[in-house]
């Protein structure tokens, strides 16, 4: 009995891919330095969450961790290092999604919360809904005793310096570059946990100076993040306003589900034929039951990482 637990436990897989947003990330135009924080980021959010994975913890908390670790860091844009809103404000997005049950939590516009993808799992397994917004979402924040962060947590040089280059104007940016040379510094995560569950979470700061309530594809459940245990778990990065008329991560589900593809076909047929024939830019991150995990982007590149059971461990900014 012991030995046949401990074998089962043995031949189940575990895998946790995350990323940081993708983008015109060039190696010519970053320093040694510069990539060395960016990976030590990435290192460290991806060994939080399979710590989870590796302990028998479930694919939700190993998301949620790993994506919480990525929206305390200044580097990426969700949580602390949010991009600023037309008004000089944070209105963050964020989503999670239980690829056993089909449970999701989802929240837009929210101001001052640490980390929002706490918030969406507070709103998966605590209330009755998948998807609050911007008043009654602080106020449910507030009723379930999430503690406010002020402005100065939020302040990055940066990003602020990026948003007075084009205050008081139309323009909006993907992070804080335009088409030609776009970063999207969204975080998200997938995994597959020993119990054979997968999960995603993803969370975003969205576009410097975004205004009239703006929403992009990452809290929205389909568009910016899925799961489901019959197909995959997918968390997106780029151009939301195209993700979400491309119904991005429920379109990678369905082709599986619907075709027979695998999870790389299906990936790929998306991010580099569907999402491009439409004018879109990004990625996503994906993993299913089996462990198969794919890291697909149509950009330069993409902040990524990606660890399983079966012995992989990368860490990558580049297209290779
Ligand atoms: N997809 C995000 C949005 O449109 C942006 C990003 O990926 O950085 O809000």
């Amino acid at each position: 009995m012991y030995f046949s637990t401990f074998k089962l436990k043995m031949m189940r897989p575990i895998t946790l891919a995350i990323h940081g947003g993708a983008g015109t990330l060039l190696k010519g135009n970053m320093t040694s330095e510069k990539e060395k924080v960016y990976k030590d980021a990435l290192a460290s959010a991806l060994e939080q969450g399979y710590a989870i994975l590796d302990a028998n913890g479930t694919a939700v908390e190993a998301v949620e961790v790993a994506v919480k670790a990525l929206e305390d860091s200044p580097l990426f844009n969700a949580g602390k290092g949010s991009v600023f809103t037309a008004e000089g404000t944070h209105e963050m997005d964020a989503a999670i999604m239980d690829g056993n049950t089909l449970n999701a939590g989802a929240v837009s516009l929210i101001t001052g919360i640490k980390n929002p993808v706490s918030l969406a799992r507070e709103v998966m397994e605590k209330s009755e809904h998948v998807f609050l917004a911007g008043e009654g979402a602080m106020q449910f924040a507030e009723d379930h005793g999430f503690a406010l962060e002020d402005a100065a947590y939020f302040h990055d040089e940066l990003r602020h310096k990026q948003w007075l280059a084009i205050r008081g104007s139309d323009s909006f940016q993907l992070d804080h570059s335009d088409k030609k040379d776009s970063k999207f510094g969204t975080v998200g995560a997938v995994a597959l946990d020993a119990h054979g569950d997968i999960a995603a979470a993803t969370s975003t700061g969205g576009m410097t100076n975004k205004k009239w309530g703006r929403v992009g594809d990452s809290p929205m459940i389909g568009a910016g993040n899925y799961a489901n245990n019959a197909t995959c778990a997918v968390s997106c990065t780029g151009s939301g306003e195209f993700f979400i008329r491309g119904v991005v991560a429920y379109d990678v589900s369905c082709l599986m589900e619907y075709k027979g593809m695998t999870l790389q076909e299906a990936a790929d047929e998306v991010i580099q034929k569907r999402i491009v024939a439409i004018g879109g830019d990004g990625g996503l991150i994906a993993v299913d039951v089996h462990g198969n995990s794919t890291m697909s982007f149509n950009t330069e590149g993409m902040y990524r990482a990606k660890k399983d059971s079966f012995g992989t461990h990368e860490i990558s900014i580049y297209k290779e």
